[in-house]
């Protein structure tokens, strides 16, 4: 098997194609700690997508509550679970993370098995490591919604004060927003015997060629993320397309400018932010700290990938929960968890000010900018100084064009008496 450079894992690993990397890649950071689980995302993308005879069980994005909620149920502890067995020895993560943005290295490195390694010493067929979820599995998008952990709660009738007191809730939940990574060394892809998925040059937006399709499902069982989905009424996979006419800027209500997806932009909590990073031809990041995804991934490291372990280079993150046991997310968002929260819980004036430019437009930002302001607060939070600055934050489009400006502090408007009840 072809080897080709992961730069979540800090190593080589085993692929079943050779090294080739898009000039750009779509990517998302959501940030988990202000998620609402309101699911306006989930519905933006069912209905503009997937509301046909034959997708009722078709979510292509979906918000599961962790650590019991799952669509379909168990996708990720199913996985886990088969790693394990094909590889007992997993030694986890290794090394210290080598410092800098332009790291190789930014966890450390993955001394276990991914889904393509593990699928060659496994007794299963097959180039991926997976599993094909039950029908009953895909049942339940939503099951044990809301639903903490038994262990901590208090005794019916006491009030357990500690509960819910950082650094970690004894009583946890946390709402986790899925949708397809577009992943930089597709599972589904690599599975596919008819080679109807492809990874698109200019953006690297994974999609399943219709045509081609003859419904298999190998894509489907190979997923890690679970986010190729079979229907039954065409008899063809589906999956998420990343609203691609809206990337691309040929969406009628684009006006040419490429515009975030539709999950994206819907976002009620205000805590998704998509964007294209530019990449090198192995496929690791171009150094460009005014783009705001690669400054929270690369330069504030506070934006993880989402079960690196498994191998495909998922390009969706996450701002992990600060309430939630550090082990769990550690197991879901490898080793860089604790540096990841300590940042965001305090964050920089630079981080403070990327923050901002969630959900402030629809436009995809490409390019930020920060103008300092006057400092307006300043105190002591976990044992480390925090100084708020009134700075301005300046996005840019495309084209250079500027999208909005907006700032830190928000401003206060104080209603006149006359239209006090107006509405
Ligand atoms: S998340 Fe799954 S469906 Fe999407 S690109 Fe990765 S392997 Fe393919
Ligand atoms: S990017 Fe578009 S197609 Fe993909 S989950 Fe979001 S709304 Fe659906
Ligand atoms: S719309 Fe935003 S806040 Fe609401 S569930 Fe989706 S990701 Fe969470």
């Amino acid at each position: 098997m072809p080897k080709v450079q992961n730069w979540q894992l800090g190593r080589e690993m085993d692929y079943p194609f050779e090294q080739a990397a898009p000039s750009r890649q779509f990517a998302f950071v959501i940030n988990i700690n202000r998620c609402l689980g309101c699911q306006t995302c989930t519905m933006a993308c069912k209905s503009t997508w997937t509301f046909s005879k034959g997708q009722e069980y078709m979510w292509w994005t979906n918000v599961e509550s962790k650590p019991y909620g799952g669509y379909p149920q168990w996708w990720d502890v199913k996985l886990l679970q088969k790693l394990a067995e094909a590889d007992p020895q997993n030694p986890g993560w290794e090394g210290e993370p080598e410092p800098g943005a332009n790291s190789t290295r930014p966890y450390g490195t993955y001394g276990g098995q991914t889904i393509f390694e593990a699928a060659k010493i496994s007794n299963e067929p097959g180039q991926v490591l997976g599993h094909l979820p039950t029908d009953d599995e895909w049942r339940h998008p939503n099951i044990y919604e809301d639903t903490p952990p038994q262990s901590g709660q208090p005794a019916p009738g006491q009030f357990d004060q500690e509960g819910a007191q950082l650094p970690e809730h004894k009583t946890w939940f946390f709402y986790l927003a899925r949708l397809c990574n577009h992943c930089s060394y597709p599972g589904c892809l690599a599975a596919c015997p008819r080679k109807a998925i492809y990874k698109r040059p200019e953006d690297g937006i994974v999609l399943i060629d219709q045509e081609e399709c003859r419904g298999y499902r190998k894509c489907v069982e190979a997923c890690p993320y679970k986010k190729s989905m079979y229907r039954a009424t065409t008899r063809v996979s589906e999956k998420c397309i990343a609203c691609y006419p809206r990337i691309e800027g040929t969406d009628p209500q684009a006006e040419g400018v490429p515009l975030e997806t539709r999950c994206m932009s819907a976002c009620i909590g205000q805590i998704r932010l998509q964007g294209l990073v530019e990449l090198n031809a192995d496929g690791s990041w171009k150094h460009d700290p005014s783009n705001p995804l690669y400054y929270m991934v690369k330069v504030a490291k506070v934006a993880l990938p989402l079960y690196p372990q498994f191998g495909t280079q998922p390009n969706g993150f996450y701002i992990p929960p600060r309430w939630a046991p550090r082990p769990y997310l550690r197991q879901m968002f490898g080793p860089g968890v604790d540096e990841a929260i300590s940042k965001y819980r305090t964050p920089d004036r630079e981080l403070l000010g990327v923050l901002q430019l969630f959900r402030r437009s629809n436009k995809i930002i490409f390019k930020y900018k920060l103008e300092k302001g006057p400092k307006v607060y300043e105190r002591e939070v976990n044992g480390k100084q925090f100084e708020l600055y009134d700075d301005t934050v300046i996005a840019y489009g495309k084209e250079g064009q500027e999208l909005f400006r907006t700032k830190v502090e928000e401003p206060v408007v104080v209603r006149p008496e006359q239209y006090a009840n107006s509405i």
